[in-house]
């Protein structure tokens, strides 16, 4: 890999003699190529390292707007968490930079750009595909628990598609390193789970449920506590108003799984280990890890 983060950056820093011998990324350091997408703050550009020839997407950021917005901190969190991640399901931050006007997220190219555009395309995807995705996902969310770190926006908008289909978990906004119980409203609303939805105490196994929300949503095209009223959403939510629609037909074991994760007492949903021994993963989850078409 050509690019170092900016932890071996500032290891490299460290053991060098002086401050002003400190490598630091500018937009010289890349040619600037097509617009991948746009976001709320700013652009995404498909862009090379001129030095490795490596292939990156850098976000660039408008300081203006993330002041406006007052998300300076949430990006200051996401870039500080996202950039000591590694796993082959999680978007890699390589490093940031930053001049008078804005700010250079330098990230894993993902080629098959977002799952939900494949989504909304597809409207649902078959079961051997969402049990592929929900196996590396819950694989991701395995690591990321382990180093302490609670997603708490898992939804089809923050996954990306690698080249070789594999799912990247990108947006680490509203993810948290935890030491101890959290109790911060945060997230999308179909997706939180009743402990945030009802601003009480939650912990990793938030991720379990909205793990459960997008394994529904990959089956049927829709979240399971859709409704128009966002009160009506809140409410489906704290009852687990769980319905399974007749179609399009979805096997029993599926049906089981989402149920298992899909429970109010927290401490009572399948864990991320078990749910990797659940039926319905192993008979349609590709051992690859890898969903191929
Ligand atoms: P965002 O600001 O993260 O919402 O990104 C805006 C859009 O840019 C996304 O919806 C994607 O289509 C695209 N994009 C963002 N990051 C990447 C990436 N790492 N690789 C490829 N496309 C990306």
């Amino acid at each position: 890999m050509g690019i170092a983060t900016e932890a071996q950056q500032e290891h490299k820093a460290s053991s060098e003699s002086t401050a002003a011998e400190k490598k630091r990324w500018t937009l010289n350091d890349f040619d600037i190529g097509k617009p991948l997408g746009r976001g709320k703050f700013g652009h995404v550009y498909f862009s090379r390292e001129k030095k490795s020839n490596h292939i990156v997407a850098l976000k660039v950021l408008f300081k203006s707007q993330l002041k406006q917005s007052q998300v300076e901190h949430q990006l200051r969190r996401e870039v500080e968490i996202q950039s000591h991640l590694r796993h082959p399901n999680i978007l890699r931050l390589y490093g940031y930079f930053y001049d008078q006007k804005r700010v250079y997220l330098i990230l894993e190219y993902a080629a098959k750009g977002e799952l939900y555009k494949e989504l909304q395309k597809c409207k649902y995807f078959s079961e051997r595909r969402a049990a592929t995705y929900v196996a590396s996902l819950a694989r991701a969310l395995i690591y990321c628990h382990g180093k302490h770190v609670i997603h708490r926006d898992i939804k089809p908008e923050n996954l990306l598609v690698g080249a070789q289909g594999e799912l990247k978990i990108a947006d680490f906004g509203w993810s948290v390193h935890t030491f101890n119980r959290r109790r911060t409203m945060c997230g999308t609303l179909d997706y939180l789970p009743p402990e945030m939805v009802e601003s009480v105490e939650h912990d990793a196994n938030v991720d379990i449920w909205s793990l459960g929300v997008l394994c529904y949503e990959f089956l049927y095209g829709v979240p399971p506590f859709e409704a128009k009223e966002h009160s009506d959403t809140y409410r489906r939510i704290i009852q687990v108003d769980l319905k399974f629609p007749p179609k399009p037909i979805v096997s029993s074991a599926a049906k089981d799984l989402i149920s298992q994760m899909l429970v109010k007492d927290s401490s009572q949903r399948l864990p991320l280990h078990k749910l990797l021994e659940h039926p319905w993963i192993v008979q349609y989850a590709d051992p690859s890890g890898v969903y191929k078409g």
